[in-house]
C-alpha cells in the first residue's frame, strides 16, 4: 500500500497465489478490481486453528480486510464469496485455472488496477466452474489478457506490408506481435504457420462474445496450433516460461 493510505482497507479480491512465508503465515498475492495486484501477508495462516486459511485458497474470490504493515499488508479478516469448488475436482481444469492466474500475476504490475483483466478472469473461473470448454475458455482468456495489458495480438493486416489480409494461409510474428502475409515472409525468419482457419478463430476469440466463442468447435490439432502460438507469443513478452505451462505439457505428455 502507499505509504499516505489509511490504515484499514476492505477489498474484495481473488487468490491469485500463496506461498508459505515465516514459520506460520503465507504469502497471498490477491488481485482486486480497484487496487490491482497486493501482496499480503496472512499472519498464522498455516496453524491449524486458523480461520483464515479456508478462504485463501487460489482461485477464491473474497471479501478481505488488510490492515497496514511494515513490509506487506496484513489480512486481518477474509469471507470467500466465489470458492469454485466443481474447477477444483478436475486436474484439467485447475491447471487451467493456474495458467490464468498466473498469467494475471505475470503480466500485471503491483497496484496498477486493470479491471478488465479482473473481470475476464473472474468470468473465465465461473465458466471453468460451469464445465464450459476448457481450451476455448483458456484460449479466449489469452487473447483478451494480451490485448488489455498492451499486446494485443494484431490479426487484420500484415505488419510488414500493411495490406489487408487475404483469405489464404499466413505466418504469425511473434516480434511484431501480429500476421505476415505470405509475400512479406522474410527468407528464413523466425515465423509460426498461421492457417487460414486458425486466422477465423483467433479473430473471433479477440473479437466476439464468449455466447458465441463457447459455440466453436475446434478440432485437436488446431487447438494445440493455437494453443502453441499463444504461449509462444506470451513467453515472448514476458521474457519467461510460465511454471503452468510446462506444468500442463508434462500432463499432457505423461497422459
Ligand atoms: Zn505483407
Amino acid at each position: 500500500m502507499q505509504k499516505n493510505r489509511i490504515r484499514v482497507a476492505r477489498v474484495e479480491g481473488i487468490v491469485l497465489s500463496r506461498r508459505d512465508w515465516g514459520e506460520a503465515d503465507r504469502l497471498i498475492t490477491l488481485l482486486s478490481p480497484e487496487l490491482g495486484k497486493l501482496r499480503v501477508v496472512a499472519p498464522g495462516a498455516r496453524k491449524p486453528s486458523s480461520r483464515k486459511s479456508g478462504h485463501l485458497e487460489i482461485f477464491s474470490r473474497g471479501r478481505f480486510v488488510l490492515a497496514r504493515g511494515r513490509t506487506f499488508d496484513k489480512i486481518t479478516q477474509a469471507e470467500t464469496i466465489d470458492y469454485f469448488p466443481t474447477l477444483r475436482d478436475s486436474l484439467e481444469r485447475v491447471s487451467a485455472g493456474y495458467l490464468m492466474t498466473e498469467m494475471a500475476d505475470r503480466f500485471l504490475q503491483e497496484e496498477d488496477p486493470n479491471a478488465l483483466v479482473y473481470d475476464l478472469l473472474y468470468e473465465a473461473l465461473g465458466w471453468l466452474e460451469a464445465g464450459e470448454p476448457v481450451a476455448l475458455v483458456t484460449r479466449f482468456f489469452e487473447l483478451r489478457m494480451l490485448g488489455y495489458v498492451g499486446y494485443q495480438p494484431q490479426l487484420y493486416r500484415c505488419q510488414h506490408c500493411d495490406r489487408g489480409l487475404q483469405p489464404v494461409d499466413q505466418f504469425f510474428d511473434l516480434r511484431e506481435g501480429g500476421v505476415l502475409c505470405p509475400t512479406c515472409r522474410p527468407e528464413g525468419g523466425e515465423l509460426t504457420p498461421l492457417s487460414l482457419n486458425g486466422l477465423k478463430v483467433l479473430r473471433l476469440l479477440q473479437g466476439a462474445e464468449w455466447s458465441v466463442v463457447r459455440g466453436l468447435r475446434l478440432d485437436d490439432t488446431l487447438a494445440d496450433a493455437l494453443g502453441d502460438l499463444l504461449h509462444r507469443y506470451t513467453l515472448f513478452q514476458l521474457e519467461r516460461e510460465l511454471s503452468s505451462v510446462r506444468f500442463i505439457d508434462d500432463l499432457r505428455g505423461s497422459g
